[in-house]
């Protein structure tokens, strides 16, 4: 028997996300070296001290999530300067883009973005039968307003911005984010590398009834593994996203450790300006390698284009000698790599291979 038959069949050609290798994934020759993970976007720090202490005296495991998470978003409110109830929270801010596509897209409607960027948004876009209209970035992958709203239509239910971008790095202006909240579309500004910027549109919340804003714990706190995003919004989207997410969505581990990410943020932010300054110095050295273009980057990565030299054989290497980055070949960006940033000790001995691999041909 068939069951293919029963599923929805505008699925048969979805080809999901595809995800980082995980260093479980690797052979023990490769892990033996001393795994540099430089692929994810993931905090090379890790987490506040703080959550490594209230994990040994954890005591909630067996008991079910506060379904408002009520603590959270009060402490979240502190944070941001946003009252708690503006704010809702989800297991990854990547829970709140699929809460978004299914409150605002029905079958056909379509979700507006500037590309290349963060593939969830069409990812979850295919997954609830909407259509993903991508508008091309310019060469050095910047857009104006004027190009991205040429391509609205009477299908247009949601506008997806990330500022700055995944996986150029590319920032975008406020004033250009002003201009497509002008046009009364529902917009998420997806900002979760805020923390390396400090550009954010969270105190226009209030102003603007059509603007949303989207963060995580993922980046900046080092908590990728916990899963804590929230997002700020208006009143009426708050009761709607209540209403249709899963009510434990944020589990008690989680809360636990944003709770305590939210006591650490000196400690916390000294490692994002760490983070930012070796930023500076891989962006130079990678620009003193004939074959590679840095661009330049307002998050913990940076996007690379290769030239004359094939970027997934540099990824094979790389990965052979124990450093994972992630590998781009897409219409738009064909032939990239994108490094996220690491330690010192990392980015020396990326940079090493980088030029070992310069010297070969
Ligand atoms: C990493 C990332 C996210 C997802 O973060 P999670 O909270 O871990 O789901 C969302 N948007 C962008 C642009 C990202 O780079």
């Amino acid at each position: 028997m068939d069951l293919k038959k029963f599923m929805r069949p505008e699925l048969d050609r979805f080809a999901g996300y595809a995800a980082c290798k995980s260093p479980e994934a690797l052979d023990d020759v490769t892990r033996a070296l001393g795994i540099c993970k430089l692929d994810a976007n993931e905090n090379v720090y890790g987490p506040s001290p703080r959550v490594r202490s209230a994990f040994a005296s954890f005591n909630d495991a067996h008991i079910y999530p506060d379904s408002c998470q009520t603590e959270l978003r009060k402490a979240l409110a502190g944070y941001t300067g946003v009252p708690a109830d503006r704010i809702v929270a989800g297991s990854g801010s990547d829970q709140l883009i699929d809460l978004l596509v299914r409150l605002f897209i029905s079958p056909g409607d379509e979700v507006l973005t500037a590309t290349p960027t963060f593939a969830m948004y069409k990812f979850f876009t295919e997954l609830s039968a909407g259509k993903f209209i991508g508008v091309p970035r310019d060469q050095d992958f910047n857009f104006t307003p004027e190009k991205l709203l040429s391509a609205v239509s009477n299908k247009t239910k949601l506008v997806f911005i990330a500022m700055p971008n995944n996986p150029t790095g590319t920032q975008v202006s406020k004033r250009t984010i002003e201009k497509i909240l002008e046009t009364g579309l529902p917009v998420v500004v997806d900002e979760a590398y805020y923390e390396f910027t400090g550009q954010t549109m969270a105190p226009e919340i209030g102003k603007h009834p059509n603007l949303m804003v989207l963060r995580t714990f993922s980046k900046w706190a080092g908590l990728a593994g916990l899963r804590v995003g929230y997002g700020l919004f208006p009143e009426d989207v708050v009761t709607r996203l209540d209403a249709i997410k899963d009510p434990y969505c944020v589990n008690t581990a989680a809360v636990a450790a944003a709770r305590e990410s939210l006591k650490d943020i000196d400690y916390l932010m000294s490692n994002v300006r760490l983070i930012v300054s070796e930023r500076e110095r891989l962006f130079q050295a990678l620009a003193g390698i004939e074959y590679l273009k840095p661009y330049p980057s307002a998050a913990n990565f940076i996007l690379c284009k290769i030239n004359g030299k094939d970027a997934a054989e540099i990824q094979r290497v790389l990965e052979r000698r124990g450093i994972l980055v992630r590998y781009f070949n897409s219409p738009q960006m064909e032939n990239y790599l994108r490094f996220s940033i690491g330690r010192p000790g990392d980015t020396d001995r990326l940079i090493a291979q980088l030029r070992k691999i310069g010297e070969i041909t």
